[in-house]
């Protein structure tokens, strides 16, 4: 994971996310309250309201809605229930995914748009602000975001692991243009098994694997309770396991990896090449539909390598549940019965009637609510990640002055004026034990018809 940050002085950042965070915690609070808590002067706490009200991110409660005592009620102010809290979104090849929770952590909605393979990184981020915007009304409440998070693809190394920024620093300044920050950056495939342990098939299972079959091949591991993301970034590419020596070229240098077999730009050309008729996904899904054995046969041998690399995956990592999700597993039973008989052969016997094979359950969005736990950063599952930046203490008299230059113009953001790059983030906390999301589950699952043995009650 990757963070990265406006440049605005450090202590009115902290003075904002001091009063937001109360303002979280507490609910509506008055000018009073808010004082004694936060310990800012009477004229910090004044320029910071301001400036949030300015922004959106807070609204003042009409005095109808206060108790009423003698005189008229003191005005409370609350966070803006029409701004977004926390946004997701998921770069993928071909598509983006934007997810928003609102203050209440309730799900305010999801939405997604494919694009042409190779779109430019500036068209595909004001796709996703045109998503974004229309999940909130119109508007981007830059101030109240709690953080976005963002899912990329490929290994994402993080600024401990010595690696160059790279594209990524322009894309993530982008994104700070658009939306404000901080933006966190990781692994989209690794997003989408921290979503479906968070609330899909896998949630409340300790230990589970998670294989997604798109116009990539990528994964997840949660082992032990926690998401796991390995030396470099690298957990999870479960795409680059090599399952034939003599194969194709893989994007990653390599040869014969998984992904080369069971993407679903591989499927469609190996069912061409051996006589089927049908250039997209949707010819193949009604190839299937109507029991077209080339269709069928191709699916079985792609099932039983993928059923071989999750056993030999699982006996080395131990999951108790397996999730496949990504387009190519709403095929369901011709591709995924294989994969559950190549994982039952290549199990060893002792996990081999205790592992569960589950279809994902919530679908292309995956990835972008994944974002949208990252972050919150409030998951136990994110508990060994880095931890994101804290909010700044803030500090008490005197009033610091306000920097040249820097000073918001009232309902504008601070990033899209041309100001200064976004600096990545160093200052990485300890890991530490966060308290459970207390996010809605959303509405409803989709069946699951390769689940084997009983769903866990944790
Ligand atoms: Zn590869």
């Amino acid at each position: 994971m990757r963070q990265f940050t406006e440049v605005v002085p450090p202590a009115r950042r902290g003075h904002e996310q001091a009063v937001l965070g109360l303002l979280r915690a507490y609910g509506p609070l008055n000018r009073g309250e808010l004082s004694r808590r936060c310990g800012l002067s009477r004229t910090t706490l004044h320029d910071t309201l301001s400036g949030l009200l300015a922004a959106g991110a807070v609204v003042t409660a009409t005095p109808d809605e206060a108790p009423r005592g003698r005189g008229r009620p003191a005005e409370r102010l609350v966070l803006n229930p029409a701004a977004g809290q926390a946004l997701g979104i998921d770069f993928s090849r071909r598509a983006v995914h934007v997810a928003a929770v609102g203050v209440t952590y309730e799900i305010v909605g999801t939405a997604g748009e494919a694009h042409a393979p190779g779109l430019p990184w500036p068209d595909r981020v004001a796709l996703a602000e045109r998503l974004v915007r229309g999940l909130l009304g119109g508007e981007v409440w830059r101030r109240a975001l709690k953080g976005v998070g963002v899912g990329v693809v490929g290994p994402l190394a993080g600024a401990w692991d010595g690696a160059p920024d790279g594209v990524l620093s322009g894309v993530a300044a982008l994104l700070l243009e658009r939306f404000g920050g901080p933006v966190l950056l990781d692994n989209n495939t690794r997003l989408a098994a921290l979503a479906e342990s968070t609330w899909g098939a896998a949630a409340g299972d300790q230990d589970a694997l998670y294989l997604r079959l798109s116009y990539g091949v990528g994964g997840g591991v949660v082992a032990g309770g926690v998401l796991h993301r390995g030396a470099d970034g690298v957990s999870g590419e479960i795409g680059h396991v090599p399952v034939d020596p003599a194969g194709r070229p893989c994007e990653c240098g390599g040869t014969g990896c998984l992904e080369t077999v069971a993407s679903i730009r591989a499927v469609l050309d190996a069912y061409r090449a051996r006589g089927g008729r049908g250039d997209d996904l949707p010819a193949l899904t009604a190839a299937v539909e109507a029991r077209d054995p080339i269709a069928l046969g191709l699916l079985s041998e792609v099932g039983g390598q993928i059923g071989r690399v999750l056993a030999a995956l699982s006996n080395a990592i131990g999951p108790r549940v397996i999730v496949i999700g990504g387009e190519l597993a709403e095929l369901g039973a011709p591709l995924l019965e294989p994969v559950r008989k190549a994982l039952d052969a290549g199990a060893v016997p002792i996990s081999r009637h205790r592992l569960t094979l589950r279809r994902a359950a919530l679908g292309d969005v995956a990835g972008a609510l994944g974002g949208v736990a990252l972050a919150l950063g409030e998951s136990p599952l994110l508990s060994r990640y880095p931890a994101p930046e804290p909010d700044l203490a803030p500090e008490p008299e005197p009033d610091p002055e306000p920097e040249p230059g820097l000073a918001d113009s009232p309902g504008g953001g601070r990033g899209g004026r041309g100001g200064p790059p976004p600096r990545p983030f160093v200052g990485w906390g300890t890991a530490q034990a966060r308290p459970r999301l207390p996010l809605t589950p959303l509405p409803s699952l989709p069946s699951l018809p390769v689940s084997r043995g009983r769903r866990a009650a944790s």
